[in-house]
């Protein structure tokens, strides 16, 4: 069942009714027969209609705010943040359509060939309740400029941001077949990804989602992206400000409350400035204020729903008592809401849950190490795959030792982030395939070879 629980309050404010089987195959064959239509349209048109849906999300930018805040608790300046990157993600796609989707010329042995993109059809795009709009922004500015038509399946916990997606889609001129929203449980979505139509899907979420997507589309043969999670390292080999090193990490560890799949969940600290780096981060840790998210003074929301923010505290419970130091924080702040005060863990066993799993909250793991080779082997004993950072005062240096990280990202003195023009993904276990820039555009495409 989809609902808005506002996990500021615990309080139900909205429900809404998921489609029957007999509905859901009606949306399908709907966006199926759209398909031949909208892919014939020119290129500058759809380019049109994705600049329209970047002007009508800066409009509707407070009207989402809202619906972010009390859906999922998200702070309204970061609320406001995401739709900055959103109506940044459907300019860069309207902008760029000809120049991403030009043919591609190539001399070969014998001839010539073009590279042609086209679209293949319909994409199922399953997406999270952590970015509602920003996560479906990514799925769905390429494949509108690319041409194929457009099954959203969202989060069960933002129903409203779902539907207040669609109407600036439809709005902008994506015909109603063009894009539909399904309020459908995980279950139902085999029904989608067994449609002849249906080419492709793409998930961010769990791990645990994505095998079971991956394992349906592998059944039904067809193409899919995953953006799961991660336990992104960040190491810091050295700082000329130590304090502030200390507030970037921890601003970027519990901003969205700590629910980023690309946040730093592992900060590796070389031995020389690993006790004022933890005792600074400690402090700037105390300094975060819990609150209602609308309000301006607020800079940590509640986590997603109650649940989330009980499983976080029982992933802290355990991973001291296997042994890790509990500095400040971890408190679920009362029975109903999703509160928890921020906090930092040291002694980390390498034994421990802790160790090995993503943690999605307000959580900062440090680990002290000796020198930059245990650094890099330290970032790479993890399944996942996702982001890394590496901070210090010399960029190249820090460039060549964010290189040996294996992950789909390494950043320079930046913990993380996301533009439109960068491509954005994992590999292990954090995901397969490319979002953003140049690469995004391309995973559902097909890359005709036309040789001449
Ligand atoms: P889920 O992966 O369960 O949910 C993400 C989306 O996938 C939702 O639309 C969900 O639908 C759907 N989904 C879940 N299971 C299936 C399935 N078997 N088949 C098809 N669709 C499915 O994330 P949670 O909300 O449960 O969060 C759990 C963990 O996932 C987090 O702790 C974090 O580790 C990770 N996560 C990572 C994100 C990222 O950005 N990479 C984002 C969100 C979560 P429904 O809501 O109906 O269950």
């Amino acid at each position: 069942m989809y609902a808005v629980t506002n996990p500021a309050t615990g309080e139900t404010i909205n429900t809404f009714e998921s489609l029957t089987d007999d509905e859901l195959q009606l949306e399908v064959e709907l966006a199926a027969a759209e398909f031949a239509k909208w892919s014939a349209r020119t290129r500058k048109d759809r380019a049109a209609i994705a600049n329209r849906a970047a002007d009508l999300f800066e409009e509707r930018t407070e009207e989402f705010v809202t619906i972010m805040t009390r859906e999922m608790g998200k702070l309204s300046d970061e609320a406001r943040g995401e739709m900055g990157l959103v109506v940044s993600i459907f300019r860069y796609y309207a902008d760029n359509a000809e120049t991403l989707l030009a043919d591609e010329e190539h001399d070969i042995e014998g001839g010539q060939i073009t590279i042609r993109r086209r679209p293949t059809g319909v994409i199922l795009g399953i997406m999270p309740w952590n970015f509602p709009v920003y996560q479906v922004a990514r799925f769905v500015a390429p494949n509108l400029v690319l041409g194929n038509t457009l099954l959203l399946k969202h989060a069960s916990n933002c129903p409203e941001s779902a539907l207040a997606i669609e109407q600036v889609l439809h709005d902008a001129g994506m015909p109603d077949g063009a894009y539909r929203n399904l309020f459908v449980s995980s279950s139902k979505v085999e029904q989608v990804i067994a449609h002849p139509a249906v080419q492709g899907v793409s998930l961010t979420g769990s791990e645990a989602a994505g095998r079971s997507v991956a394992t349906l589309a592998g059944k039904h043969l067809k193409k899919v992206v995953l953006e799961l999670g991660g336990s992104d390292p960040l190491i810091v080999l050295d700082s000329d400000d130590i304090q502030q090193t200390a507030q970037d990490v921890v601003e970027a560890r519990y901003s969205n409350a700590g629910q980023a799949c690309n946040a730093p969940k592992r900060i590796i600290v070389l031995d020389d400035l690993y006790d004022d780096l933890v005792a600074a981060a400690i402090e700037a840790t105390k300094n975060f204020k819990l609150g209602d998210p609308a309000d301006s003074e607020t800079t940590l929301a509640p986590l997603s729903s109650r649940d989330a923010a009980e499983e976080v505290a029982e992933q802290i419970k355990q991973a001291v008592a296997d042994g890790a130091t509990l500095h400040t924080g971890g408190d679920l702040v009362d029975d109903e809401t999703a509160f928890m005060t921020p906090a930092v863990l040291t002694d980390v066993n390498k034994d421990s849950a802790a160790y090995r799993d993503e943690i999605f909250g307000p959580v900062s793991l440090f680990f002290r190490v000796k020198d930059v080779d245990e650094a890099i082997k330290l970032a790479n004993d993890t399944k996942y795959g996702l982001g890394s950072s590496v901070f210090s005062t010399d960029r190249e240096r820090a460039r060549e030792v964010g290189a040996q990280i294996d992950a789909g990202m390494t950043y320079v003195n930046q913990a993380g982030g996301s533009q439109a023009d960068m491509p954005f993904g994992g590999v292990k276990s954090s995901g397969i395939g490319r979002e953003l820039g140049p690469l995004g555009i391309d995973e559902f495409a097909n890359k005709m070879t036309i040789r001449h």
